[in-house]
């Protein structure tokens, strides 16, 4: 069966609870850097569905090693043990700083967060937490609790946890508002959804010293800012390692999968059942997150992320418009802040061929995948001149 652009969208209008705002567009096929509309127009992918397809996409080793496994298992309970799930363990240990060496498994981003809260409560017996305004954690109810933007979270006020909200990058207020309840502090080290923020240098430092004299764990959540920013963990570009760390979105070249990792002391104070999830740990999914960590340090793609990265960063400043406020980013996590709404130069950018995606209400982010080479940022630097000019 083969549908039309028109006929899509109407069963799509029709049968599914309308959760985001529409792009206009039906996206067929992918390869590389590109995705093909179902009229097969091109686009350049700079959205990579909000930081997923971190290799792009048609990636035959990494497609190939997924095939197999679908083909021998896809699904097996936690309650036994799996070779797939005992790989993906072994890579994602092996990049992940020494400490953290104990994983939950989870399918998104929110659950990575719910399981990390649960970690933090557990393990300190206490229940309050402190996030940033305007931080973004996920939808579900804890996820949510902790996301700082109240457009998310009043239709479903009262939400549990007990979490108070302080500025981004604010010593001060962090200082203010810390207690003797506090469980842990719960932060992006790089704020996505926000408006890509990037914190003072030494402001991460400054938390986990404060966070440590105090007793107060210290929870990381690096579903977007990790891997693209040229280093396996944003936060390791600030010289600290955080006691929980939250990933998901680019593990797993697009299959639902995400982790929690934690110390092992706290990890061991999780009682059994504490948490579970019968998808997660799937060996179809470890398969996948197995074989990306494997492909990007064969390729050596944390390099290529900071260096086109910083090619990227210094090709956007170039562009000059009135209009334009600011141009930021690390490695592969770029934006261009506008003093206006962003939402029509985004719609400008996807009808001459380049996929970007809103940041805060007036940014334009790019989070391409990190196999993007400086002649792929060539081609963007050119539309978005057009764009601009
Ligand atoms: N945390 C961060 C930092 C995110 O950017 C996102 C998704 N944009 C999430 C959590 C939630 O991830 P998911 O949509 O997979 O639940």
């Amino acid at each position: 069966m083969k549908l039309t652009h028109d006929q899509i969208a109407t069963i799509e209008k029709n049968s599914e609870v309308t959760l985001y705002p529409k792009r206009g567009i039906a996206l067929a096929k992918g390869k590389g850097i590109y995705v093909y509309d179902t009229e097969s127009k091109r686009y350049i992918d700079c959205m990579t569905n909000i930081g997923v397809t971190i290799l792009g996409y048609g990636n035959s080793d990494i497609a190939k090693q997924i095939a197999e496994q679908l083909e021998t298992l896809t699904s097996t309970h936690q309650s036994f043990y799996s070779e797939k799930r005992a790989e993906a363990l072994s890579e994602i240990t092996s990049v992940l700083p020494e400490t953290l060496s104990k994983i939950i498994f989870t399918n998104s981003g929110a659950e990575s967060v719910e399981a990390a809260l649960k970690l933090a409560m557990t393990a300190t017996g206490k229940k309050k937490f402190i996030a940033a305004v305007n931080s973004y954690h996920g939808r579900t109810f804890g996820a949510l609790a902790a996301t700082g933007q109240e457009k998310y979270r009043t239709p479903f006020l009262p939400l549990m946890p007990e979490f108070t909200h302080v500025p981004f990058n604010d010593l001060t207020a962090l200082k203010k508002a810390l207690s003797n309840e506090t469980a842990a502090v719960l932060l992006e080290p790089i704020q996505g959804e926000g408006g890509v923020i990037i914190p003072d240098k030494n402001y991460l430092k400054q938390v986990k010293k404060l966070c440590s004299e105090k007793n107060i764990l210290l929870i990381f959540d690096e579903v977007q800012s990790a891997i693209r920013t040229g280093t396996w963990l944003a936060s390791e570009q600030f010289g600290i390692v955080p006691d929980i760390v939250c990933l998901s979105k680019s593990l797993s070249y697009g299959l639902p999968f995400g982790i929690v990792a934690a110390t092992k002391e706290i990890a061991d104070l999780m009682p059994k059942g504490a948490h579970g999830s019968t998808f997660a740990g799937n060996p179809l999914a470890c398969t996948a997150a197995a074989a990306v960590i494997k492909y990007i340090q064969k390729k050596k793609l944390l390099k290529n992320a900071d260096v086109v990265g910083g090619f990227f960063l210094s090709q956007l400043k170039t562009i000059k418009h009135p209009i334009i406020k600011e141009v930021r980013g690390s490695g592969l996590m770029i934006a261009m802040e506008l003093t206006v709404p962003s939402t029509m130069y985004i719609k400008k950018l996807q009808d001459l061929g380049l996929l970007t995606i809103p940041t805060a209400a007036t940014g334009i982010r790019f989070l391409p995948p990190i196999t993007f080479k400086e002649k792929d940022v060539d081609a963007v630097i050119k539309i978005v001149r057009e764009v601009f000019k």
